[in-house]
């Protein structure tokens, strides 16, 4: 029996997620992760909570239509678990780095407003959520400051329960050409990751592998995916529990499983930014998936 995971997505903004067709949304999303699938809702706000909470958005949307678990939402005609999570910009030597903490209870909202790497660790681990470096090898990723700092990796690394050796909306850079700007894309960069997991991290630390969609849009959900050797969860189960076991499942998946994509028109669209990028994600949006 397997599962099928999908950890960062951010859906769309909480305003769009008060407007989905729930129903539409559930059923694309299902078929793309099968039965028991497990998909993580991230929020990213950077200086203000005008995009916040996300899952409080959608929980409010879903009304009966979910199992309330406290960490997550269960969607008991399609099979689907949706849980809470946020990606969060921390400050390390300086330059923004992103984290990504999942499995959050419903009323828990992390620091956002750049905390120091080690704060957001410790204030992860105080409230028990599976935390993940999220596109490690890009540049707002950590693998650069672990590779030149072997007293780093002993500090942080064992906060860790997964790592992103694949991630859907990965580039190197986004270059301003006059008014817009144009994210560069860098494939490299997710073999970067999987190679210096292999290396450093798959035989030293209790870290798993995953793969991420990173998806800004519903119809990105389950594009990436990691497939874990477990049953499926029972609806029944406590919500923390839940949490627990598929902490402890992703951290023994050394040797990934699953699907890779890259959403190349997606990502070209999330770097053009603001109101444009809304309107052409709205076109693809409809074009995709409704
Ligand atoms: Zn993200």
């Amino acid at each position: 029996m397997t599962i099928r995971i999908d950890l960062h997505n951010h859906f769309a903004s909480a305003d769009e997620i008060r407007n989905l067709n729930l129903d539409k949304v559930l059923s694309h999303v299902s078929k793309k992760l099968g039965p028991g699938g497990i998909v993580g809702i991230v929020n990213f706000p950077r200086t203000s909570m005008k995009n916040k909470d996300r899952y409080g958005e959608l929980k409010k949307h879903a009304g009966g239509r979910a199992i309330d678990k406290n960490y997550s939402l269960y969607f008991p005609e399609q099979d689907l678990w949706v849980v809470k999570g946020q990606e969060v910009p921390v400050i390390y030597r300086g330059e923004e780095v992103h984290l990504l903490h999942m499995g959050l209870r419903s009323e828990t909202h992390m620091t956002f407003q750049r905390p120091s790497l080690e704060n957001s660790l410790e204030e992860g681990k105080s409230y028990g959520s599976m935390i993940g470096a999220d596109h490690p090898a890009d540049i707002t990723g950590i693998q650069r400051f672990l590779a030149r700092d072997e007293g780093l990796k002993k500090t942080i690394l064992p906060y860790f329960d997964m790592w992103g050796i694949f991630d859907g909306e990965v580039w190197l850079m986004r270059k301003k050409m006059g008014e817009v700007v144009v994210p560069i894309l860098w494939p490299f960069l997710n073999n970067s990751a999987k190679e210096y997991y292999e290396e450093n991290i798959k035989l030293q630390y209790s870290i798993g592998a995953v793969a991420e969609s990173d998806g800004h849009s519903i119809s990105e959900i389950g594009t990436s995916y990691t497939i874990l050797d477990i049953p499926k969860f029972n609806p029944d189960i406590d919500g923390e529990e839940m949490i627990n076991n598929l902490r402890i499942t992703i951290k023994n998946n050394k040797d990934w499983k699953g699907k890779r994509k890259y959403n190349i028109l997606h990502t070209l669209i999330h770097g053009i930014g603001g109101k444009k990028e809304n309107k052409l994600r709205k076109l693809l949006e409809r074009y995709y998936y409704t």
